[in-house]
């Protein structure tokens, strides 16, 4: 029986614990052990229920990671496998509007903008998000020669770059920033597009022009859309997805499947060695425990420090991955008192606008069933690479924070008390990839690659998504059976199965 430990019980880790209980089922000779260093299971997918103590009604708050992108199948085929796929839900489109501050005050993000882009003339003419002269600007991306790629280098550009040369700085400032940038806890000026959207640089191969671009795309979805109308009864496809009760059903889910007899909470792996065809990993309670294989599914700073000892330029690559911090503040209120109008599911607020929080989620407008009747919930971000000083606030003052920002915007008001409040802390919790970081990763995987019985698997490395996390922790098992000879062929429906 070989035996397989997985340093990191996020959605990564737990996708690979998951996957080696299917390839013992299977009947291959494997086992795994599973350490996580915090008392819960779950990583960035937390998901709580918080009851009002007066009416003891319940709230479902999902503290980091919502929903995942429902067009990237491997959490649905996931799903299938543990029965939860029943579980899914979509959001409310019903209520899908977003709106961006601009001077204090909300602007509706037009009809017809993708992404940054806009597709649709009547609303983009008429939207005060944008000054005339960036309204030209922007015009002006179908006339603009496309940027050549460099002879033999990637093509890569950061984000602001891009968005600057094609679209000009204020649709940089007013859109792609916060929508971009933002969500991703990125800094415009270094976040590599080649790893983070690399769709937007073939875009400008292919078409030109992002906007003609964009109008192709927006055709082929319309076009698709008469032709698989949804058949009745069926549930609507939208473009995020969660699951009824949080998204840490999910992890939750997985973690049971996989045994929780092999999983051991609350302490930390310190030092990963090989030696002797064995593997050690050396964990804080003072047990060392030994394997034929290791996966390291936490966080870049966290590995950078477990691989130092087996391959020290590994660790260099992967401690370049810089990684930025953020808060979420949870929060709800009694819909007397937040008089504003509740059919919408987020505020984004540009760095230019130098507030506080970056965004907000109505959570009780996005998605069926979180909150109880009567009651509004909502998230507010901070922090981010945009401003990482704030997270220094204790946790009261960054809600009062997100009241202050909420009354302005929204107009709650100054005494509406909340019906309850949370704050959730990411500290370094989302991974930056900026220009190189496609190269950084090459070399790891190939390093990683030449090392029998060690995997690396997360958010670190292609793609912060759940779902890519998630397939980065099944690869990582696949990898170290193969070095293990223990080769494991699983049966995957290639049809949709959502
Ligand atoms: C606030 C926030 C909102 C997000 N929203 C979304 C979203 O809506 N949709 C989406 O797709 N993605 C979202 N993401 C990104 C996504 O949630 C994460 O990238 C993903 O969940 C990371 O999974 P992971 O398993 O790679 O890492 P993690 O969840 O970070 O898990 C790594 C685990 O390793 C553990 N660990 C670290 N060091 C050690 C050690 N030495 N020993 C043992 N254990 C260790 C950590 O405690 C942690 O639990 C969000 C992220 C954040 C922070």
């Amino acid at each position: 029986m070989k035996r397989i430990i997985i340093i990191g019980g996020g959605v990564a880790g737990l996708g690979a614990a998951f996957k080696i209980r299917r390839a013992a089922d299977a009947g291959v000779p494997v086992e795994f052990l599973l350490v996580e260093k915090d008392p819960r299971l779950g990583g960035k997918l937390l998901t709580e229920f918080v009851d009002d103590p007066r009416s003891g009604e319940r709230f479902i708050v999902d503290g980091g990671s919502d929903s995942f992108l429902t067009e990237k199948p491997a959490v649905h085929r996931v799903a299938k496998l543990l029965g939860i796929l029943d579980q899914e839900t979509g959001t409310c489109d019903e209520n899908k509007k977003t709106f961006i501050v601009r001077g204090g005050e909300l602007v509706e993000l037009p009809d017809g903008i993708m992404m940054f882009a806009p597709t649709k003339i009547a609303p983009m003419a008429t939207t005060k998000l944008y000054s005339w002269p960036a309204k030209l600007r922007m015009a002006l991306d179908i006339v603009i020669p496309k940027r050549k790629p460099p002879a033999g280098e990637r093509l890569d550009e950061s984000l602001e770059s891009f968005v600057v040369r094609r679209m000009g700085r204020e649709c940089l400032d007013r859109l792609a920033e916060p929508l971009v940038g933002g969500v991703n806890g990125s800094d415009a000026a270094t976040m590599s597009l080649a790893a983070t959207y690399p769709m937007l640089l073939e875009m400008e191969q292919k078409h030109g022009s992002l906007i003609r671009g964009f109008l192709a795309q927006r055709k082929k979805v319309e076009a698709m859309k008469r032709k698989y109308p949804p058949k009745p009864g069926q549930p609507r496809r939208t473009f995020f997805t969660s699951f009824r009760k949080g998204l840490q059903t999910l992890t939750d889910a997985m973690a049971d499947a996989a045994g929780a007899d092999r999983i051991r909470t609350g302490v930390a792996a310190t030092r990963v060695a090989f030696a002797d065809s064995t593997w050690t990993v050396n964990l804080d309670d003072g047990e060392s425990l030994t394997a034929d294989a290791v996966i390291i599914a936490a966080e870049p700073w966290a590995a950078q420090r477990l691989v130092e000892t087996v391959d020290a330029r590994t660790a260099d690559l992967i401690g370049q991955i810089p990684c930025s911090s953020s808060a979420t503040i949870a929060m709800a209120f009694r819909e007397s008192d937040f008089p504003a109008d509740t059919r919408w599911h987020g505020i984004l607020s540009p760095m230019v606008e130098r507030q506080p929080l970056t965004g907000v989620s109505l959570m009780s407008s996005k998605w069926p069933d979180r909150a109880p009747g009567g009651y509004v919930m909502l998230r507010g971000f901070v922090g981010g690479a945009r401003d990482q000083q704030i997270l220094e606030r204790g946790d009261d003052e960054l809600v009062e924070i997100a009241r202050a920002q909420l009354g302005r915007l929204l107009g709650v008001r100054p005494d509406a008390e909340p019906v309850f409040s949370r704050v959730y802390r990411w500290e370094r919790g989302m991974p930056q990839y900026t220009i190189g970081h496609l190269d950084r990763v090459e070399e790891i995987e190939s390093r990683v690659g030449g090392i029998e019985g060690l995997a690396v698997a997360g958010s670190g490395y292609r793609g912060v998504g759940v779902p890519n996390c998630l397939e980065s922790g099944e690869q990582a098992v696949t990898k170290v059976l193969d070095d293990l000879g223990l080769p494991f062929e699983e049966h995957v429906e290639d049809k949709r199965v959502y």
